[in-house]
């Protein structure tokens, strides 16, 4: 692999390959899997991602706005893309770009159907949200029966799924609460099944759903996380390989003295001769203030070394004492062998946020 020599969030669409494959491994060949590709793809570039999934033959892909979906379709996606958390103002555009809205409330469900009859169009697909626990989005149990009633009297929108979300898939303490989330999917999908005119197909598991109640898979599964290689858990992580590797270099090197002082408001300071290095990232790129002062460790050729001192808004200082470098030399921030979960962890946070707060000034480089 040739060496960077700059800032480059490197994308190796050979990994998102194999994690797709592993989750496929863990499911019903006849279960369908959509792929989460909001926020640019967990950071990481959603057109490139969405391409190689739509020829590993991914059956659904979703993001969370809109706008998401409207820059996948002028790539020339043509994958059905749900729509997670659309709003009234884009309806026009997601009809449009022919997206399929997530139908979560009664006000969302008037307001969209009014939409497609001013068109005249007719069946236009749409998935309905249940609130089975995570109380964020969905209709409650008892909306049902009304529900259906409401949708039974128009032929505007087809009810292509219906689906909800999981609270703790990844938390075996939580496994109760998890399984009376899919006891109550389970039940409002019989009443839907007993009275709606037709079938929609059904979906709760997220990449921990998959991994640990593989029994409620229905009829599709959604997975974001784990195709960007991470499975919330140490064991599946060694199975995954991460899609994103950040990766930047040394510009300078500078010699410390005892009691000398690296950074804004001299957040280091030095009780031995130290070694620096500077790198051209920082918390503008989304590697924030929580990982600076000694918490957190990048490599460089293959040693750990830690970010020193306040993290600037474009440069971090890492301590390289120990460490035979030179200016221009590699350094791996996150990848393959230190992860962005391992680095999310020593500031208290999860690789969800780290990998989508990569800024848009981070270059993305693709390893095919
Ligand atoms: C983001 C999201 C997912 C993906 O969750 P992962 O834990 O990343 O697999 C699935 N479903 C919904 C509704 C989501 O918002």
């Amino acid at each position: 692999m040739p060496k960077t020599n700059e800032t480059v969030l490197e994308i190796d669409l050979k990994a998102l390959e194999h994690n797709f494959n592993y989750f496929k491994s863990k499911i019903k060949s006849t279960t369908k899997f959509l792929g989460v590709v909001k926020a640019f793809a967990y950071g990481s570039d959603a057109i490139k991602i969405a391409k190689k999934l739509e020829q590993l033959q991914v059956d659904y892909l979703a993001v969370a706005y809109t706008g998401e979906g409207v820059s996948l379709r002028k790539s020339g996606v043509q994958t059905p893309i749900l729509v997670l958390h659309p709003q009234p103002i884009n309806f026009d555009q997601l009809i449009e770009y022919n997206l399929e809205p997530s139908i979560y409330s009664h006000k969302i469900l008037d307001c969209f159907l009014n939409t497609v009859s001013a068109k005249e169009l007719s069946k236009y697909p749409v998935h309905l949200k249940f609130n089975t626990g995570l109380n964020r989005l969905g209709f409650i149990e008892n909306e049902v029966d009304t529900l259906i009633k409401k949708l039974n009297a128009q032929e505007v929108l087809k009810i292509t799924s219906i689906f909800s979300h999981l609270a703790a898939s990844e938390d075996a303490k939580e496994q109760k609460f998890t399984v009376s989330q899919i006891e109550a999917f389970t039940r409002i999908s019989a009443k839907i099944n007993a009275q709606l005119t037709h079938t929609p197909f059904k979906h709760i598991l997220n990449t921990s759903g998959i991994l640990n109640y593989p029994s409620a898979q229905f009829d599709m599964v959604r997975s974001g996380i784990g195709l960007y290689g991470f499975g919330n858990n140490k064991e599946t992580d060694t199975q995954l390989k991460p899609v994103a590797s950040l990766k930047t270099i040394i510009s300078q090197i500078h010699k410390i003295e005892p009691n000398g002082s690296v950074g804004y408001n001299r957040g280091f300071t030095s009780n031995k001769p130290t070694v620096t290095a500077t790198l051209p990232i920082g918390h503008a790129d989304g590697i924030g203030r929580q990982y600076g002062n000694g918490k957190t460790y990048v490599l460089v050729n293959g040693k750990k070394a830690p970010i020193i001192g306040n993290v600037c808004m474009d440069m971090i200082m890492i301590d390289v004492t120990d460490i035979s470098c030179k200016e221009g030399d590699e350094v791996v921030i996150f990848g393959q062998d230190n992860s962005a979960e391992e680095f999310a962890a020593t500031a208290n946070t999860i690789s969800y946020e780290l990998v989508t707060g990569i800024s848009q000034r981070v270059k993305r480089v693709l390893i095919e």
